[in-house]
């Protein structure tokens, strides 16, 4: 059966449905301790393999790290594909690998070799655990495990590698894949633009305190004082003018005047004047 082979027999490019795809992970999932298996439903269209559809494989044999189609697993198998899939084919099995990774045992690879032999058909490892798989198929004799599959969902088809973490998958195999994709930039911007909102109530909210303690709180002048002369360095009245601007005229304004022009004299003269400051003032 082996001569009948060409070398030619390669696996046509492969598209996944992703609904089979989640499918066969939930039963993957469903038991995490020992290996469950199923078939591959589907057809070619236009050069491709098309997967979409999948039948679990009910009574497999497990038997320790590997499974096994029994004459009643294929009863089933082929009871349930001739009643709902009578125009589809099989094209290949699936099995998990519940925490040992991704690889075809020989004993997988006898599956293959005597149950999945057309060059079509490819085997389907997923390990439940880690959330990994792998597709394996035909390369003339020997099976390879293949490069890329192509999932397809109601958006149309998309490219993934075959080593990805499912975790993206998982969303991006999701119908709502999309929906949260355009949902995404939304939140951001809502986001960015309440962050936007934020920053300029509490400015605002700045700048109308300092008006307020502007209005309320007497002004304090820091003025340079001479260290030995006692006297300012900088001309006083020039600086106190703006602010006493409206009530200069009035000669009964001194809250306004005072905190002004009091504290140079106060806090520099008496310390001056009881030590050098005459000696100051008089050159
Ligand atoms: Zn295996």
């Amino acid at each position: 059966m082996k001569a009948a082979r060409e070398k030619t027999d390669v696996t046509p490019p492969t598209v996944v449905s992703s609904e089979v795809a989640r499918r066969i992970r939930q039963h993957a999932r469903s038991n995490m301790k020992t290996e469950v298996c199923g078939v591959l439903i589907g057809s070619m269209k236009n050069g491709s393999l098309h997967i979409e559809e999948c039948i679990s494989g009910k009574d497999a044999a497990q038997a320790g790290t590997h499974v096994t189609f029994t004459q009643d697993t294929w009863e089933h198998i082929y009871k349930v594909k001739d009643a709902e899939f009578p125009d589809q084919r099989i094209v290949g099995w699936y099995h998990s690998h519940p925490g040992f990774g991704i690889f075809l045992s020989e004993h997988d690879t006898f599956i293959h070799r005597n149950f999945f032999s057309a060059p079509e058909q490819v085997a389907w490892v997923y390990d439940p655990h880690s959330d990994e798989e792998g597709f394996f198929g035909w390369s003339g004799e020997r099976i390879e495990r293949l490069g890329l599959i192509a999932v397809s969902d109601a958006h149309g088809g998309e490219e993934c590698s075959e080593t990805h973490n499912s975790k993206e998958q998982a969303d991006a195999y999701e119908d709502e894949g999309p929906a949260d994709a355009l949902r995404e930039p939304q939140a951001r911007q809502s986001s960015s633009l309440r962050w936007i909102i934020a920053m300029l109530t509490h400015l605002l909210a700045i700048a109308l305190g300092l008006l307020i303690a502007w209005y309320i709180f007497p002004r304090v002048l820091v003025v340079p004082v001479d260290p030995q002369t006692g006297k300012p360095l900088v001309e006083l009245p020039s600086e106190i003018s703006p602010g006493l601007a409206p009530p200069a005229p009035a000669a009964n304004a001194p809250a306004a005047t005072k905190p002004a022009e009091t504290p140079p004299p106060d806090a520099s003269r008496p310390p001056e004047e009881e030590g050098k400051g005459g000696h100051a003032q008089s050159k």
